[in-house]
């Protein structure tokens, strides 16, 4: 049974894969947060009314997210 958050390459809507700022690893972790109004409006976040797509980069912990 595979594992959740289970590290893997990430690849884009363009096509290329994911590959982190700060240390060029390309495995990560996802996390899909839900980002509804309520509450986001203190960020300035009212566009974001649909899920965020999270990669934590499994060497680092950058997080790098993405509105999918
Ligand atoms: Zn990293």
């Amino acid at each position: 049974m595979r594992r959740m958050n289970e590290p893997q390459p990430v690849t884009l809507p363009h096509g290329a894969n994911l590959r982190c700022d700060t240390c060029q690893n390309e495995l990560f972790e996802q996390h899909r947060w839900k980002l509804q109004t309520t509450g986001m409006t203190f960020m300035n976040l009212d566009w974001a009314n649909r899920d965020a797509s999270c990669f934590v980069c499994t060497v680092c912990r950058r997080i790098h997210w993405f509105h999918l």
